[in-house]
């Protein structure tokens, strides 16, 4: 399923890669995080090499729903039970500086955005209590957001808090800008290449399946890090949302502003207004003014029927816009970190020279640009930001210990269930073959087993994830096997789609 930003995109073109070539900085990823790191080392004179596991946008920008917000959810109150306000308010002063840095560089760039009011709203008695406490902290962090029923949503709602002016976009478009900006500042930037493994030394050896290429500094920005250095997939939860458009019948109009639910489960709302010109080109529906909605979310690899919540999406947006014809849906995943706080900075074991940002908890348009200027910072030596420093020192309560305890726990039962409940499973045979577009597991002479057919082909891969081997779960939205550990994806034929894995599935045998 490709996303509205993805279908129809003007391909950027990939550069050459050479293998034995030496970079100041070499970036793995290309989604903000990674390109917005690239153009601000680039334009500060580094000689920079990204290299893109599969293309520009493939993960999680790409298939984002864009809204670059203040006001996220209820992200404000997670955070303050598990850290101080001063904490709390770092995080806003980083979002805050994410927010500057963006908007400055679309306005100077000429990228299209439209400002909106951002709303966070409530359903029910229990959500409006819980935005009674996001208020409060809210205005605690410094950030003036205001309380109000007026939404202009189709329904009524308890009670909504609301920011004015914030911004949303395409995302496609922030990428192009910022992919054609690191060239023109003498960068390479590589599709199709995989980072697999980084070597110690001075300086690093970034080691690729095309060939190997020389760093001073390795900046991993592929969502989760790729490296198991920090055993940072221990520290994040892979969460996998929904998101549809949808053109609206005659006398409807999408709300004005941006909205996010208090309350489970998440429902996400924007509009993508229509392009001037009718036609493809940069800032603006070609379908003309489109209604986004997203949410319905589960923990990546663990929901029983990933369309069934795509379908339940769909239906409660029809619901409330009744005649509505849906032109894209797609999916994806963002890593929420355990202990709620965004990562960034330096990777453990990495000497210094090997930085990363992750964790974004689906707010990566603030918290991905704030990873990048606190990375750039880091290499370029310039006087690291007051909100990076507080937020590098940051300690967790007793709430987050906990929480990263049971949520590891939980990973290792869950293994222990799949691994068990593919005892009970029909035996896979070489004559197993799935209806179009199902996948099952089971054993195969005793091994784990992953069988699926899509578009009549039918593929027989082993079930263990190229991670850690968790065992697969067959994903029926994107066709695609999910590893409910920590989030690794594949395609139909195993190929790797993203997650801290760095290899494709091993082909039965
Ligand atoms: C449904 C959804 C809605 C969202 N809505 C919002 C929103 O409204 N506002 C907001 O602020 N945030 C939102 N987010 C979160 C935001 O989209 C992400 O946090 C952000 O895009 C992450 O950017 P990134 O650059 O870190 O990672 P990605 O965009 O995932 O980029 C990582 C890149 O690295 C590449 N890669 C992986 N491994 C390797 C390797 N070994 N070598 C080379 N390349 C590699 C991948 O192919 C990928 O292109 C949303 C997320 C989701 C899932």
């Amino acid at each position: 399923m490709d996303s509205l930003w993805l279908q129809g995109s003007t391909r950027i073109d990939s550069d050459q890669f050479t293998p034995g070539s030496s970079y100041d900085v070499v970036v793995a990823g290309a989604g903000i995080t990674g390109l917005a790191t690239a153009v601000m080392l680039a334009q500060a004179g580094s000689k920079v090499l990204v290299l893109e596991g599969r293309h520009i946008g493939a993960a999680a920008t790409g298939n984002t729903t864009a809204k670059l917000s203040l006001l996220q959810g209820m992200v404000l109150s997670g955070l303050r039970s598990m850290y101080s306000i001063r904490q709390v308010h770092a995080y806003v002063d980083a979002s805050r500086a994410a927010q500057e840095w963006l908007l400055g560089y679309l306005e100077g760039r000429g990228v299209p955005f439209q400002y909106r009011d951002a709303y966070t709203f409530a359903t029910t008695a229990a959500g409006a209590e819980k935005l009674r406490t996001e208020l409060e902290v809210s205005l605690a962090a410094g950030l003036e957001v205001e309380a109000t029923r007026e939404t202009g949503l189709p329904f009524d709602v308890e009670s909504a808090l609301r920011l004015p002016r914030q911004a949303q976009f395409n995302p496609m478009d922030v990428l192009r800008a910022l992919a054609a900006d690191v060239r023109s500042a003498g960068g390479t930037i590589v599709e199709g290449v995989r980072l697999m493994n980084v070597r110690a030394g001075n300086p690093l050896t970034v080691v690729t399946r095309r060939g190997d290429v020389r760093a001073g500094t390795v900046v991993l920005a592929t969502g989760t890090p790729v490296l198991n250095r920090g055993l940072y997939f221990a520290k994040l939860r892979p969460n996998r949302s929904y998101a549809a458009a949808l053109r609206l019948p005659d006398g409807l109009t999408p709300p004005p502003g941006m909205y996010l639910s208090a309350e489970p489960p998440t429902r996400s709302i924007r509009d993508y207004p229509g392009a001037p010109d009718g036609g493809a080109s940069d800032g603006g529906s070609p379908d003309g003014r489109l209604l986004l909605v997203g949410g319905f979310g589960h923990p990546g690899g663990r929901a029983p029927s990933p369309k069934a919540n795509l379908d339940e999406l769909v239906a409660w947006a029809k619901g409330h816009y009744p005649g509505a014809e849906v032109t894209h849906t797609w999916s994806a995943q963002d890593y929420q970190a355990i202990n709620l706080m965004p990562f960034f900075g330096k990777l453990p074991r990495g000497r210094g020279r090997i930085l990363f940002g992750t964790g974004y908890n689906k707010w990566g348009m603030t918290n991905g640009v704030a990873a990048a200027l606190d990375i750039v910072s880091d290499i370029t030596g310039s006087p690291q930001a007051p909100w990076a420093r507080t937020i590098h020192f940051r300690t967790t309560g007793p709430r987050g210990t906990s929480s990263a305890v049971s949520f590891n726990l939980d990973t290792q039962l869950q293994n222990v269930r799949d691994n068990a409940a593919l005892k009970k499973k029909p035996e896979i045979t070489e004559e197993t073959t799935p209806a179009e577009g199902a996948g099952v597991t089971g054993l195969f002479h005793g091994k784990p087993a992953a069988v699926c057919t899509v578009d009549g082909v039918t593929c027989r891969l082993s079930a263990h994830c190229a991670h850690l081997g968790g065992i697969l779960h067959w994903n029926d939205a994107e066709k695609s096997w999910d590893c409910p550990l920590h989030g690794s994806r594949f395609s139909a034929s195993g190929k790797l789609l993203e997650g801290p894995a760095t290899h494709n599935l091993l082909k039965l045998q």
